[in-house]
């Protein structure tokens, strides 16, 4: 069946991501907005916009009855989650379905299979994935987690069966630290996905994050298009992605890969998902979990692959057959991925909500940037600080590598800090250059990485200054020194000071 007309249950970047797909298949793009984002890019960009209701979360991004409802009014015949929200909702999955439109993504069932990070565990367990040592089924009391902690031997990570986003994690090193560990995990699971349940597992020390993106449709096709890379992060949040993996072997790579093929095959997988996993310095690598919808990261895939996912998405979800065998598909050259978002790495990343007075976008040849906002956008504090993610494509790492650098120098956005001067740091970082970072790299790193930029970005704006400067006492020699600023770079260089930015 042709999906007509879309409903796009999500906002920022993403929902431009989706807009954008379905403007070039000739679908009809209906967004939805809370008040916050009533001027927002993707309700600018889209076909339709429907308002949901006030900006908390809970009265609009998240709320299954809103959201059915607009869909009703919209008349549209299929919904996108994107990622985060409900996306990974197997109600809102069920409901949606129930209501006879299609769902972007796997069947309710599936969700609910493999969302719960033990269930997904026994699967990857019945099909002999290997799995970080550890339980299958929640761990319902202290004493238990203690008796499972000392059995596979410390240090061990307390998890969240419903767990997300880094969320409901707690390290634990020595068997005293457990029961204040537990109490604090189940709290902050609790509050993130209303399910208080744990699990626990050996904790890796300085793993590398892999995961593999998979592709299958509701024929009994499926295929993987490669691995991605994902260790630089920061609270168990992923911050850059690239791939391939310049860490695997060979032998490590078509072994991850078969074996997520594995797993998604024996659960009947339907759409885009990713399965993720853990690598350890030997290569040995773990289940850790599976992701059923869209990731942040998809765009690097789509760089080396050419396959646009989204589009993908939609075709499956229509009933169409997948287009590749695994022979068709060819990964070729690099892709890196760093995520912008508002937040200021010298304050542990706390989120700088704010208003973004201006905003350049960087170009050239191999550079893609995803965004949700433009100059004047503003960027809400109770959503996500991600506000777009600046993507490279060279035919080495090393090229797709100096790219990024050039276009992070490139990229201006005035008005609230951002993680851009971050970036610069980490892509010029040793570690980095070889290849050769865990997800112990930010922690570890974090002098190097937190220092502030070197302005290199714009000598013609310092000489600019420095000419008005000498303008200011002596018009004459002015003139002659430099030529003078255009109005936007001081504007730009102005609020650069005022709002501590990192680029002039
Ligand atoms: P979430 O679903 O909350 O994102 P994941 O299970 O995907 O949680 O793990 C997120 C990150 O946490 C991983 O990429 C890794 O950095 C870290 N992590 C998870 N499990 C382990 C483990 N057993 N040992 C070491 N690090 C881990």
């Amino acid at each position: 069946m042709k999906i007509r007309r879309l409903l796009i249950a999500n906002r920022g970047e993403i929902a431009v991501r989706i807009i954008r797909a379905c403007q070039e298949l000739g679908i009809t793009a209906c967004a939805v907005y809370a008040d916050a984002d009533a001027t927002a890019l993707h309700v600018r960009l889209a076909d339709e916009a429907y308002h949901l209701g006030p900006t908390a979360p809970a009265e609009s991004y998240l709320s299954i009855p809103r959201l059915l409802a607009v869909a009703k009014e919209a008349n549209v015949d299929a919904i996108h989650p994107g990622y985060g929200f409900l996306a990974e909702n197997a109600d809102f999955a069920a409901a949606v379905a129930k209501a006879r439109w299609r769902w972007v993504g796997p069947p309710a069932a599936i969700i609910r299979r493999l969302g719960s990070k033990t269930a997904a565990r026994k699967l990857a367990q019945a099909v002999k994935i290997p799995m970080v040592p550890g339980a299958t089924t929640p761990v319902r009391s202290i004493p238990t987690a203690g008796k499972l902690a000392e059995t596979i031997g410390y240090p061990v990570l307390l998890k969240a069966v419903a767990g997300g986003g880094g969320k409901g994690m707690r390290i634990v090193r020595t068997a005293p630290e457990l029961s204040r560990a537990f109490d604090l995990a189940q709290g902050e699971a609790r509050n993130a996905f209303g399910n208080g349940d744990l699990y626990l597992e050996k904790y890796i020390d300085a793993p590398h994050h892999i995961e593999v993106q998979i592709l299958a449709d509701h024929h009994g096709h499926i295929i993987h298009l490669g691995e991605r890379e994902c260790s630089v992060q920061r609270r168990h949040q992923k911050l850059i992605e690239e791939t391939p993996s310049p860490f695997l072997t060979e032998n490590t790579r078509r072994a991850i890969c078969r074996a997520a093929l594995r797993l998604m095959k024996a659960a009947r997988y339907r759409n885009a998902g990713t399965v993720e996993f853990l690598v350890d310095h030997q290569q040995r690598f773990y289940f850790l979990e599976v992701n059923t919808r869209i990731q942040v990261e998809h765009p690097i895939t789509e760089l080396v692959t050419g396959i646009d996912l989204i589009c993908e998405q939609l075709r499956i979800s229509a009933g169409e057959p997948l287009r590749w065998s695994q022979r068709g598909i060819h990964n070729s050259g690099h892709a890196i991925e760093c995520r912008i978002c508002a937040e200021d790495p010298a304050q542990n990343f706390i989120p700088t909500p704010g208003f973004v007075t201006d905003f350049m976008a960087p170009h050239g040849h191999g550079i893609r940037i995803d965004c949700g906002i433009v100059a004047g956008s503003t960027i809400p504090m109770e959503y996500d600080p991600l506000v777009g993610k600046l993507c490279t494509w060279g035919a080495t790492r090393e090229v797709a590598r100096a790219k990024m650098v050039r276009a992070l120098q490139e990229l201006r956005i005035s008005g609230t800090i951002t993680n851009v001067h971050f970036h610069l740091n980490a892509l010029q970082h040793p570690l980095f250059l070889k290849g050769n970072y865990s997800t112990q790299f930010v922690e570890r790193e974090r002098a190097s990485l937190l220092t502030a930029p070197i302005p290199n970005a714009s000598h013609a704006v310092i000489v600019a200054a420095i000419a008005k400067a000498l303008h200011q006492t002596d018009p004459t020699h002015a003139a002659s020194a430099a030529p003078h600023p255009s109005a936007w770079k001081i504007s730009a260089r102005q609020q650069g000071v005022q709002h501590g930015m990192e680029f002039f």
